[in-house]
């Protein structure tokens, strides 16, 4: 019988959160006000992708951005990574294991296919995934983000429903619905991040 562990991570103090959901569902809003709230306590994954930025993004904060040759050169450096609307995304491994080792819970904002990879790895996770109220609620908040042009919008709506029907595969799904109350539910699950170094389940 191995002696071995589950994963080699299963001896750090932190965790990695998952939070996945459709496109435009509010991710990156909540990811925002969380970071703020449990500054210290919780920390971003910065990813890498192959996607342009588009405006106001900033390199190195928001994500890392690549050529696909790049990417296809750090992949072994990636905990996990995926084609999302087209665009090649991943986590960089190392960053997120030095924070967990220092006993900080990590933000991975991630895709479903990249959120079960890093479930069927890692036994430290914690996995949110963020609902729309409704579809047409989701189309709604897409436009209003005017990030995208028509075509890359259907794609992301497309998409939606194939991620939704993986929601609960997740430890938790929160409805997106109102943000105050969102950003609520999601501190009290994340209440185990960072109280002392040693956290339990
Ligand atoms: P994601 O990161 O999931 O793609 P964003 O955080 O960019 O989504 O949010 C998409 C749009 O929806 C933004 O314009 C954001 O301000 C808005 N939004 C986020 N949460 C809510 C909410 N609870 N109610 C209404 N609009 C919201
Ligand atoms: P966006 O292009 O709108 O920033 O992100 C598109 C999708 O890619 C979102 O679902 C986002 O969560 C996902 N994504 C962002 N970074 C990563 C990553 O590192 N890995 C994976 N698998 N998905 C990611």
């Amino acid at each position: 019988m191995s002696s071995e562990p589950r994963d080699p991570w299963s001896d750090l103090p932190g965790w990695l959160v998952i939070l996945s959901g459709p496109s435009g569902v509010g991710k990156s809003t909540i990811a925002r006000r969380l970071l703020e709230r449990m500054a210290g306590r919780l920390t971003a994954s910065i990813s890498v992708t192959t996607r342009p930025p588009r405006g106001g993004e900033r390199p190195g904060i928001d994500y890392v951005f690549v050529t696909p040759d790049q990417f296809q050169a750090m992949k072994g450096d990636l905990l996990e990574s995926a084609t999302v609307h087209g665009h090649e995304y991943g986590t960089p491994a190392q960053p997120a294991r030095q924070a967990m080792s220092e006993g900080r819970c990590v933000l991975l904002v991630i895709d479903v296919q990249g959120g079960l990879q890093v479930m069927s790895k890692i036994s430290r996770t914690v996995s949110i995934f963020v609902e729309p109220p409704s579809l047409e609620e989701l189309e709604t908040r897409l436009k209003t983000r005017r990030t995208e042009d028509e075509a890359a919008l259907a794609r992301r709506l497309t998409n939606a429903r194939a991620e939704l029907a993986i929601k609960n595969q997740y430890h938790y799904q929160v409805i997106n619905d109102d943000l105050d109350r969102t950003v609520e539910e999601l501190a009290s699950i994340l209440s185990r991040c960072g109280s002392s170094q040693g956290t339990t389940r």
